[in-house]
């Protein structure tokens, strides 16, 4: 796999050389096959394209944002679990994943791991949340 560096500086320095992936809310690279068409993709995956960005996604972003306002302290992401319909959501916990990677590359929140803020494109295992 390859390193990341830390999430800020990537996005900051994002160029051509580099987007967020639109569902999941990781950096990905540019690849040799998307040369002609680099200015139009979105997803890092095929999986992510299958799997694109919906309207209730938008109200993930916005559910963890309100928990967060509520809690005003780092929160476990499963509590977001019991707010939703885990049947008619496919890959709940995911989601809530990909919703809070896109937030904090808006500079919303944090994602943390023990305490520390972790990189939001390759942390794996179990993160809270924070607000900036
Ligand atoms: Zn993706």
């Amino acid at each position: 796999m390859a390193a990341h560096k830390p999430s800020k500086s990537t996005f900051q320095s994002s160029n051509q050389e580099t987007k967020l992936c639109a569902s999941c809310g990781r950096i990905f690279g540019y690849q040799k096959r998307w040369e002609k068409t680099w200015e139009s993709v979105r997803y890092c995956s095929k999986g992510c394209r299958q799997d694109k960005f919906e309207k209730r996604d938008a109200n993930l972003e916005e559910s963890i944002l309100n928990l967060l306002n509520s809690k005003q302290q780092p929160i476990d992401p499963s509590l977001l679990e019991a707010t939703f319909d885990a049947e008619s959501f496919k890959n709940l916990r995911e989601r809530i994943r990909r919703a809070a990677r896109r937030l904090v590359a808006q500079g919303k929140i944090d994602i943390l791991q023990k305490g520390r803020v972790v990189d939001a494109s390759s942390a794996k295992g179990p993160i809270e949340l924070r607000l900036k």
